[in-house]
């Protein structure tokens, strides 16, 4: 745990709450001058060959950018052209629509089915020439059912499976099909608790790679960001599974003490928890004003208003709580964390 004191505990942009790579710490210990003043590798090598064996590839299948936004948005920069179709299953990530705008894409938001399903019929007859699918998804937390190989199959442009989360679904290498238009992305902003670093990559086919290396250009990740991630994926594996276990704890017991305070949670794989609470903007608010930020949604398909909480050590959960009990106005007692066995 780590101690902040008098600081607001920061719930809400799903970023690790158990603390940093002690590998990675130790590459900024040594760092010297010429980090800073000398450029970076061009196309970050080191990296791409320590993810490449991480997930069992070439790293002329593994492309790096500044966090999976980056990667993300050029990707939809290589593959699509102004007045062209980016569809996805809402709600999603909210940066997708802002991806499409800046690229004058129109956004085709499909919601998911009852079930939770990807809307696989409604994506396909939208005809997109940029498909954005996110398991675990974002703001939800589910991981979608329904076919993915058809997904693939019918569509003709790129195809992004955004696996930002999927270590906390128990998934810490890529699994995913082999297919030409698919470009698979991850971030070290999670799992590893390297958010700050800014480094997200992406696995994909060659051609698929070479065509976002194109629009990519050089020198996206700093020296010593590279350097901390490659000792990060090198050394601190273990960290990363043993913070992974944590959060999915973490998520486990925050979930048992909403559920147990009367709220409604969806059930998550990833290291948050989505909440439906009417006005849940003004009770974020509320929360902000008593040491806890927390993210709020307004209207989501399917959910409506909704807090997410991203989650944390027991006694982040605690305060979490609190503060969500204080400004819903419930009595702070009612909803004492139950925590998980450790
Ligand atoms: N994808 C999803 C689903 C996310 O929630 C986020 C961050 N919130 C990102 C990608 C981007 O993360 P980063 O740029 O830090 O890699």
């Amino acid at each position: 745990v780590i101690e902040r004191p008098n600081a607001v505990i920061d719930l809400g942009d799903n970023t690790s709450r158990f603390g940093t790579p002690p590998a990675a710490l130790r590459v900024f210990a040594d760092a010297g001058p010429g980090d800073a003043s000398e450029y970076p590798a061009p196309d970050a090598g080191a990296l791409r060959a320590a993810l490449a064996e991480v997930h069992g590839v070439p790293p002329a299948r593994v492309v790096t950018g500044c966090g999976s936004d980056d990667v993300i948005e050029c990707a939809i920069r290589a593959f699509a052209r102004e007045g062209e179709r980016l569809a996805f299953a809402a709600p999603t990530f909210s940066m997708i629509p802002e991806f499409a705008r800046n690229q004058r894409m129109e956004a085709v938001p499909v919601p998911f089915l009852p079930d939770g399903a990807w809307p696989v019929d409604t994506l396909l007859a939208a005809r997109p020439h940029v498909l954005y699918l996110c398991a675990p998804n974002n703001p939800t937390g589910h991981v979608p059912g329904g076919d993915l190989e058809r997904l693939l199959a019918c569509g003709a442009g790129l195809v992004i499976l955004d696996q930002a989360y999927a270590e906390f679904a128990g998934r810490m290498r890529i699994e995913a099909p082999e297919h030409p238009r698919l470009l698979v992305t991850r971030t070290l902003s999670k799992a590893y608790g390297l958010a700050g670093l800014r480094i997200g990559y992406g696995v994909a086919s060659e051609a698929v790679i070479g065509r976002i290396g194109r629009v990519r250009g050089p020198y996206r990740i700093g020296r010593l960001a590279e350097r901390a991630a490659v000792a990060a994926l090198r050394e601190d594996h273990g960290w990363a599974h043993a913070h992974v276990a944590l959060a999915r704890a973490a998520r486990a017991a925050l979930s048992a003490a909403l559920e147990a305070a009367g709220f409604r949670p969806h059930a998550s794989e990833a290291n948050f928890v989505l909440l439906p609470l009417a006005g849940a903007a003004a009770v974020a608010r509320r929360m902000l004003a008593l040491g806890v930020r927390v993210r709020a949604f307004t209207g989501l398909p399917g959910s409506g208003d909704a807090l997410r909480i991203t989650v944390g050590p027991p006694p982040e959960m605690d305060a979490a709580l609190r503060a969500l009990a204080a400004a819903t106005g419930e009595a702070a007692d009612a909803v004492a964390l139950r925590r998980a066995d450790r």
